[in-house]
């Protein structure tokens, strides 16, 4: 690390300036964070219409690999950080040679790929969904179809049950059906998934997916979701937010609820520490969120990571003493770590497209803004579309109770499912 960067300091001549890779609502609050605090910014994303790049006082418009538009992200920055991870790794290479980039190309190459995320976990200790690495008509032949099986044929020997993981699988002897094949890179909310039976219907799926390099999961039988988020700074020191509960629909997450008691502590505190190991492994500097199933069972299996502020710690801008994002400052500008605290009981509502769609226009957020503790967060898109993230609610109250009851009345008037 090349040492602290003051706020409202002169770098070079110039105010202290940080920049991000990618102009998205993440992007946005991570700007929004940077300049409470006296930072001047720098967004690099092609599109003029860009959420951050709207309100960063500067915004380079060309394509992640563009050489003169990142040349000049590198003039205009002291250090660099990035806002979602299929920003190209070879970009963040590029930047890093120059100037303090965090996190660091390597780490978010692992982050971008789920058989090498997967591979990191296991590394790590950390318990994984049984899978298989598709890259070849090999391996899709060696996949074993149980349900194929003769009457009678004894299972594949080695087959975790359902419930039950594993830390290393190979995709020989493993039951891995029923399953969901998911490309290994470029997916996001659901995208990119496909849900599979038989190995017929793998098969199909496969080529579905353009044959692009694929990790096959057996579906697990979840009870409930929940992840993690840390922030690690170039010394190694590191800090975490509470463990929160997400609710998904659609493979789009929907609710996150946060309270002490949400998750069962002896299970928190097993996602906290899985957390911590896999930052430590791939000594990530920068806000990480590791996301984790929790099975019928009751044991904690990870799912995927996240190289970035994510949209479960959205709640930490209002109910905690330090958001996501302001962490994600602290850790680009070398500045102490603070240990977040909740400081109130917290639900977020995603607030997608299909609303905007279903009132044929603004939903009437005077009645939301009504309820208490109702805080609004809007991304400054302009054209709703569905499963479109267009901003979030955060509730917060005195107890659990209250802000459920808020949530819900919130929920009704945007017709949200109850939860
Ligand atoms: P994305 O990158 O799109 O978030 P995920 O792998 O996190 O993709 O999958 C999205 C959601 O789909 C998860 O949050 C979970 O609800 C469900 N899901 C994914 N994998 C499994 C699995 N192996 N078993 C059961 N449910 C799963
Ligand atoms: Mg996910």
């Amino acid at each position: 690390m090349s040492g602290v960067i003051l706020p409202g300091s002169l770098v070079n001549g110039q105010p202290a300036t940080l920049g991000v890779m990618g102009g998205g609502q993440l992007g946005r609050m991570f700007v929004h964070a940077a300049q409470a605090m006296g930072y001047y910014t720098a967004v690099l994303d092609p599109d003029p219409a860009s959420p951050a790049g709207r309100v960063s006082h500067h915004h380079i418009q060309t394509d992640y690999l563009d050489e003169q538009g990142l040349a000049q992200l590198m003039q205009r920055c002291a250090a660099i950080t990035t806002e979602f991870e299929n920003v190209p790794a070879p970009a963040l290479f590029t930047l890093g040679a120059h100037r303090f980039v965090a996190p660091a190309s390597d780490a978010v190459a692992i982050a971008q790929d789920r058989a090498a995320e997967k591979a990191h976990f296991v590394k790590c200790g950390v318990p994984v969904a049984p899978h298989a690495v598709i890259e070849t008509e090999a391996q899709l032949a060696a996949v074993v179809d149980d349900t194929s099986a003769a009457p009678g044929r004894p299972k594949p020997a080695s087959a975790p049950s359902g419930g039950s993981a594993v830390h290393a699988v190979t995709s020989v002897g493993a039951d891995l059906f029923p399953g969901i094949l998911k490309t290994a890179r470029l997916g996001y909310d659901g995208k990119g998934q496909v849900r599979v039976k038989t190995r017929a219907e793998l098969a199909a799926a496969w080529t579905e997916l353009k044959q692009v390099p694929c990790v096959l999961e057996k579906m697990l039988p979840l009870k409930d979701e929940c992840s993690v988020i840390v922030a690690r700074s170039g010394t190694g020191e590191m800090v975490h937010f509470p463990v929160q509960r997400n609710l998904h629909r659609d493979g789009i997450l929907a609710v996150t609820e946060v309270n002490p008691g949400v998750i069962d502590p002896a299970l928190a505190q097993q996602a906290i520490e899985a957390t911590k190991a896999i930052a430590e492994g791939l000594q990530y500097v920068g806000v990480l969120c590791v996301e984790f199933f929790i099975l019928e069972n009751h044991t904690l299996v990870v799912n995927e990571m996240a190289p970035r502020p994510h949209n479960s710690g959205h709640y930490s801008m209002d109910a905690c003493d330090h958001s996501q994002f302001d962490l994600q400052v602290h850790t680009l500008a070398g500045l102490p770590l603070p240990q977040p605290r909740l400081h109130s009981p917290s639900i977020m509502l995603n607030l997608l497209g299909d609303i905007w769609l279903a009132y044929n226009g603004v939903p009437p957020w005077d009645k939301v803004l009504a309820l208490p503790g109702t805080h609004l967060h809007l991304y400054g898109k302009l054209d709703a579309k569905p499963g479109r993230k267009m901003g979030h609610l955060n509730l917060t109250g005195a107890t659990v109770g209250e802000v459920r009851a808020t949530a819900l009345a919130a929920a009704k008037i945007l017709g949200i499912e109850p939860f």
